[in-house]
């Protein structure tokens, strides 16, 4: 479609095959029409999961987080955080010192696929044992007053409160037995007190929340979260007389925070005419089918699996590898194993510029493919180009939803996650969809947020702290 053929031409030198490449990844190719209708679709959804009536059903869940205040600088303190549900497990130790500035420490933990795939309770039992390893390394007192604690949990969670949250469903590889419906608040807790630790769970934060209050913190503008990782989705600061499934009081702010869990927009079919047969593979061999469809066409955990997928298609096909050929059933490329291909490979082969192709050359060649071409590496940078162009549009036009119905003159997103960071050309993408799809009169930012989610939770959480000790009084 008109002038975006130009950014996808495939510099492949046998023109004859650039057809067929072509035909293959046409499946992938969202024009500005077909974005806007995704965009109408979405914001259907969304006024569905706020309304009472139809919220039950509704993919696109629209959780209210209870988090109405946002951030402005003035918080001070010191407070623990966990971080759980993306490319890591962190501890943190965060200070907040007056004048916006913050200090803070961290260790990353590793959650074995074990535990990621196993009972909750030991899920639970793990995050109490690294915070204890944590807090003696860093020399915390471990039988003085309680420290609060902030507890980023990335997944999708009804809230019944700030420290009050069941688990809706589970996402992105795990499935820990006996959490969903639960209160996760109350399993982390029991699990610290089980160590006889003297930490207290004060809030429960979504990573998009986190996001925006760390963001928040230095930019008033800010009325966006937004995670483009191992996950996707975002949250933003809706009016209350919007929340119809709003059951907290009417107080100043009339505003609160809504974590959208866009993440499942499209498992109601709604986007089955845009996904094409890897998209249909990458979910069939997940371990949520039909769950989580608009992340799975975006995110980070999946990248690399739908580029991985068009590689073999083109290589039966015989349009890519060709010379390599013969030695398919002697060599084993890690191509031909489910998640061989990994999403940092997509950063680090859309990093090559010109005709070189060293990165994408040495990636190939990890791979096993013996002495890449010229044409392979074109057309596997073409592939990856593509797929991540798509992921970049869709999460462009699903903010521009967001920004178009905040309608303010300057609206800030704060951003983070491991594919917006270390993507190439992730950001760029997305914010040229945005310029043509939010209002001409809105003027938008997007903003790296460092350690966002775990940031935020702490700041949540030392706000959350403060008014706990006001209501003791
Ligand atoms: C989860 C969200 C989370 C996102 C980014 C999704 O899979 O459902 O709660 O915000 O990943 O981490
Ligand atoms: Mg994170």
């Amino acid at each position: 479609a008109g002038p975006q053929n130009k950014t996808y031409a495939l510099q492949n030198r046998h023109p004859e095959s650039n057809e067929q490449i072509e035909k293959v990844l046409e499946s992938l190719r969202l024009d500005d029409e077909k974005l806007r209708q995704i965009m109408q679709y979405l914001e259907k959804e969304m006024e569905d999961g706020l309304s009472p009536a139809t919220h039950k059903n509704a993919d696109v869940k629209m959780f209210p987080t209870y988090v109405r205040t946002i951030a402005d600088g003035s918080e001070t303190g010191q407070v623990l955080a966990l971080d759980l549900g993306g490319t890591n497990f962190r501890v943190l130790l965060v200070t907040l010192l007056p004048q916006s500035r913050v200090e803070l420490t961290s260790k990353i933990f590793v959650i074995p696929q074990s535990i990621m795939l196993g009972e909750g309770a030991n899920l639970f039992r793990h995050l109490a044992e690294c915070l204890l390893e944590f807090m003696r390394k860093e020399n915390l007192s471990l039988t003085g007053p309680r420290y609060p604690l902030g507890f980023t949990f990335s997944f999708p969670c009804k809230q019944e409160g700030l420290a009050s949250a069941r688990l809706s469903t589970w996402t992105k590889g795990f499935t820990c037995s006996g959490v969903v419906n639960e209160d996760v608040v109350k399993l982390l807790q029991n699990a610290i007190d089980e160590k006889k630790i003297n930490v207290q769970c004060v809030a429960l934060v979504n990573d998009t929340v986190g996001t925006l209050m760390a963001c928040a913190y230095k930019d008033p503008n800010t009325a966006i979260g937004l995670i483009l990782g191992t996950g996707t989705n975002a949250c933003y600061v809706e009016k209350l007389d919007k929340v119809g499934t709003w059951d907290g009081d009417y107080n100043e702010p009339k505003q609160v925070i809504i974590n959208m869990e866009w993440g499942a927009f499209g498992n109601n079919g709604r986007l089955n005419y845009i996904r094409t047969k890897y998209d249909e593979e990458v979910d069939l061999s997940s371990v949520n089918p039909g769950k989580q469809v608009f992340e799975k066409m975006i995110s980070g955990m999946y990248m690399g699996e739908i580029v991985r997928l068009i590689i073999l298609d083109l290589m039966q096909q015989d349009l890519l590898f060709i010379g390599q050929r013969d030695g398919y059933g002697d060599y084993s490329t890690p191509l031909f194993t489910r998640g061989g291909f990994y999403t940092k490979f997509v950063s680090t082969v859309e990093t090559d510029e010109g005709i070189a192709f060293a990165n994408t050359r040495r990636v190939l060649e990890d791979m096993g493919i013996r002495n890449p071409t010229f044409d392979d590496c074109a057309i596997v940078q073409h592939i990856c180009k593509n797929v991540s162009k798509r992921a970049a549009r869709l999460a462009g036009a699903a903010l521009a939803v967001l920004i178009n119905r905040i309608n303010k003159p300057n609206v800030t997103v704060g951003v983070d996650g491991s594919l917006y960071r270390y993507h190439p050309r992730f950001k760029r993408n997305m914010e040229k969809c945005m310029k043509t799809m939010v209002s001409k009169n809105i003027k938008f930012k997007l903003t790296l947020s460092d350690d966002g989610s775990g940031k935020g939770a702490a700041l949540i959480a030392i706000v959350a702290d403060r008014y706990q000790r006001s209501q003791l009084r």
